[in-house]
């Protein structure tokens, strides 16, 4: 029988046949995964059922595959815009269904196991790629008072099937580092606490034992990009109270990897991670792991920024001052939903030497002051398609005025948009404003910071990253 660690390499590199095409970033729609689901009930290997619907009325569904003993149960995408593992799970469909060599293991999964899959818990939040479900509430904050449609039907199913094992699959803030390194978690796991003191019981102790195991595969690809959540007990969440009821379970949160935004990469993580499971839990070798490895992964820390300036000078009143700023760049749905674009903001000014970014430039020797708006002329769609950027940001430029009907949800040039004349920036730069700034080496430009996105004057690509519509 192929080994945990040959398994999970075969996978790692075998995923781009099981990827499930249909899905290939992460808003994707309740009606993108109902043909697959349609498709699904066609094939033998599998049971589809109509688990309930969602306050708006959309279907959630329960697939299971197998007739064992033993059962898992996998809930994806409780908060509408956590949508890795729901991709991840049509993968792993692929898998459990496709003529490949692991036929054998797949044969002995289906003999010793039933898997429930309930993918897209949430349907209306992921239509409009929100956290919460159609009336506002969190969904994982509503497992004691049961409001939620959808909590209703996972608690049913959680006390219906009474799973061995059970995963409860979220993403986190791209954000978080490992522990004080400068490492983006890319995973993070937990086996979530019963009660407020964090007792272990033989429940949770499973759990710990098969997450020191994903612990060990997935770091083969991913080294010290692994953390464990924080294990606070929150009696209003499911994975506490899933475990309280007697279900082994594992929290997987798909963090942040760099240039990733759609998460494809964390997608796999997810599809190795959750079959090396489902191969463990069969063989039950997740039982001889070391649950004292399960207490010294590091925790999920704060350490980490999108972009950081180091060593920069600001000018106030005649005198210098040495500073380091963090950007940070959040997405906004585009209107339909179906897209999104970034909005900057400068998080924090000041002393940053413990913080780490994403990108992180040592900008020593330059000075930085804040972008401002060119107001002699307001600019057409056409007009600014053939204007020089780098001859605006070498005067201090980074926003243009520009008329106002023809510009609506962000700018697809690599300079910000004012469609409005009354819209005025402060002269200085300060926390919590959009991140447009101007970089000198003596008296010269050498960068523009539009709305986030760094252009060098010397070496200008003209690769055009989105600004923003003021
Ligand atoms: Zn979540």
């Amino acid at each position: 029988m192929i080994s945990d660690s040959e398994f999970a390499k075969r996978l790692y590199y075998e995923h781009e046949d099981y990827i499930e095409t249909n899905l290939a970033n992460r808003r994707f729609k309740h009606a993108d995964i109902f043909p697959l689901i349609n498709k699904i009930k066609d094939n033998n290997n599998f049971k589809v059922k109509k688990a309930g619907t969602s306050t708006q009325g959309r279907d959630i569904f329960l697939i299971s595959f197998g007739n064992g003993k033993t059962k898992i149960f996998l809930w994806s995408q409780m908060h509408g815009d956590e949508a890795t593992a729901t991709m991840a799970i049509f993968d792993i469909l692929n898998f459990l269904s496709s003529k490949n060599d692991f036929v054998e293991l797949i044969n002995e999964i289906e003999k010793k196991l039933t898997i429930y899959f309930m993918p897209m818990l949430n349907p209306d939040g992921a239509e409009i790629f929100q956290r919460r479900n159609a009336l506002g509430i969190d969904i994982n904050r509503d497992a004691l008072r049961l409001q939620s449609e959808e909590a209703k039907i996972l608690m049913k199913y959680l006390k219906e099937l009474k799973a061995n094992f059970g995963f409860n699959l979220h993403d986190q803030s791209t954000r978080y580092s490992v522990g004080k390194t400068s490492k983006p978690v890319t995973i993070s796991f937990l086996a979530p606490p019963f009660d407020e003191k964090g007792k272990m019981n033989a429940v949770r102790n499973d759990a710990a034992k098969l997450i020191v195991k994903l612990h060990k595969l997935l770091s083969e690809f991913i080294p010290g990009h692994i953390a464990k959540y924080s294990d606070e007990f929150e009696p209003r969440a499911f994975g506490d109270i899933s475990q309280k009821l007697g279900t082994s379970t594992i929290l997987i949160e798909s963090g942040g990897w760099k240039n990733d935004p759609e998460k494809q990469f964390i997608r796999k993580l997810n599809f190795i991670a959750l079959l090396c499971s489902i191969k463990s839990i069969a063989e039950k070798n997740y039982k001889n792991e070391k649950i004292n490895i399960y207490n010294s992964i590091p925790e999920n820390r704060e350490f980490l920024r999108d972009i950081i300036f180091r060593n920069i000078s600001i000018v106030r009143d005649g005198k210098k001052f040495l500073i380091d700023i963090s950007v940070n760049l959040e997405e906004v749905n585009t209107q339909d939903s179906t897209g999104f674009y970034y909005s900057s903001v400068i998080e924090d000014i000041g002393d940053l030497s413990t913080l780490y970014g994403y990108e992180d430039h040592d900008f020593k020797g330059l000075t930085v002051e804040y972008g401002k708006t060119y107001t002699e002329k307001d600019y057409t769609d056409d007009e600014l398609s053939c204007l020089d950027f780098s001859q605006l940001y070498k005067k201090g430029f980074t926003n243009v005025l520009v008329k106002d009907s023809e510009f609506s949800e962000f700018s697809k040039y690599p300079l910000n948009l004012v469609k409005n004349s009354y819209t005025k920036f402060p002269d200085e730069i300060e926390t919590d404003l959009p991140a447009n700034l101007i970089f000198r080496e003596k008296s010269e430009v050498k960068y523009a910071l539009i709305n986030g996105f760094l252009y060098s004057i010397d070496n200008f690509s003209g690769e055009i990253k989105n600004g923003t519509v003021y």
